[in-house]
């Protein structure tokens, strides 16, 4: 695939999600142009601002237009869950009764995450990171494919294969995949991660990392020169900036500035000067209680009249690690008070 050429980037929202009418408005002119469109790629869980995208109005906006249209094959609606799939181990949590005792803040959050989440069943397919949230290595990843006879435009001639003996050609994995010596191994790494821990014991650790990002954000948020991004948006990231006090007072109406795309030079100077800022004190301070990385897209600008937008750097911490607690949290927030 040429995905610099052949990939229309859908606008997001507030909330890093799917903007709806925009995606209307796209496919709406790709099938009037009578161009293929073999895949609509959605995102549950955004690595850094957990967007969660919905399914359902986009399978049903999918299959309004194809009707309308008359596009026999209709777009594969795929959705990256990789970092977001742990959220359906809450699809069936009690949320009145609470169980895990959850505290309110987070319990909200996952409930909100979870109404999204439900939608996950109308996906084509779903991408799952098992190496991430999952607790296991690299290689156990995992696409789940709703419709088995989805996989026949993956097939490949026989004969392509022609490596084994003639028997056997078409009956093996060897008509679908490249690769000839690749185990199931990984898989069951990620199975057997899962079953050790449980569903109660998975949402547990879960529910803790969960609680952590939303106790470290409220300590953030009580610095009083700290801008946390997309904020509602419950994952395990925390993306954050922090902003020099004696230039800003109120990193909230800075932010809101920053996210104002403009061409003044004086707009960049002003957002270059407190990335540099920023970036200039998570370079010195070194890594205390908690590891946290430097990144270029922690967020991005308002779209401009073109559709243009721009990356805003910043800093994040990923709660992944069950051994994380309040003790760490408290001895980066304390550091970098200094
Ligand atoms: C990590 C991540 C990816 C990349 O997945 P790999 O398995 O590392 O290639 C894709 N999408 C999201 C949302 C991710 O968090």
């Amino acid at each position: 695939m040429d995905i610099e050429n052949k990939t229309i980037r859908i606008q997001v929202g507030e909330n890093n999600d799917i903007d709806l009418d925009h995606l209307e408005r796209t496919l709406t002119a790709c099938f009037a142009l009578h161009h293929v469109v073999p895949t609509i790629m959605l995102t549950m869980g955004t690595t850094d601002t957990f967007g969660v995208d919905r399914v359902k109005p986009v399978v049903e906006l999918r299959d309004r237009l194809c009707e309308r249209f008359e596009v026999a094959v209709r777009p594969h609606i795929h959705v990256d869950a990789a970092i977001g799939w742990s959220m359906i181990f809450f699809l069936d949590y009690d949320f009145a009764a609470n169980p895990l005792a959850i505290n309110a803040a987070t319990l909200a959050g996952i409930e909100r995450n979870v109404s999204r989440f439900a939608e996950l069943r109308y996906a084509d397919s779903f991408t799952v990171d098992f190496q991430k949230w999952g607790y296991v290595p690299y290689t156990s990843s995992l696409v789940m494919i709703k419709e088995q006879d989805d996989l026949k435009a993956m097939e490949n001639d026989p004969e392509h294969f022609s490596y084994f003996e003639r028997d056997i050609q078409g009956q093996t994995h060897l008509q679908s995949t490249i690769e000839c010596s690749r185990g199931a191994s990984d898989l069951f790494g990620a199975y057997a991660a899962l079953n050790y821990l449980g569903v109660e014991g998975y949402r547990t650790v879960l529910a803790h990392c969960l609680q952590n990002a939303n106790y470290f954000r409220f300590r953030l948020s009580q610095l009083g020169n700290v801008k946390l991004v997309a904020q509602e948006n419950q994952g395990p990231s925390v993306g954050f900036k922090i902003y020099n006090s004696e230039w800003v007072q109120d990193p909230e109406a800075e932010f809101a500035f920053e996210l104002a795309r403009s061409s003044d030079p004086a707009y960049k100077a002003r957002l270059q000067r407190n990335t540099d800022y920023h970036r200039s004190l998570f370079k010195g301070r070194g890594k205390v209680g908690l590891y946290t990385n430097w990144v270029e897209a922690v967020a991005h600008s308002e779209y401009d009249e073109r559709g243009k937008y721009s990356y805003i750097a910043g800093e994040k911490a990923v709660f992944m690690n069950p051994a994380c607690g309040r003790e760490q949290i408290d001895a980066f927030i304390a550091h970098i008070r200094g």
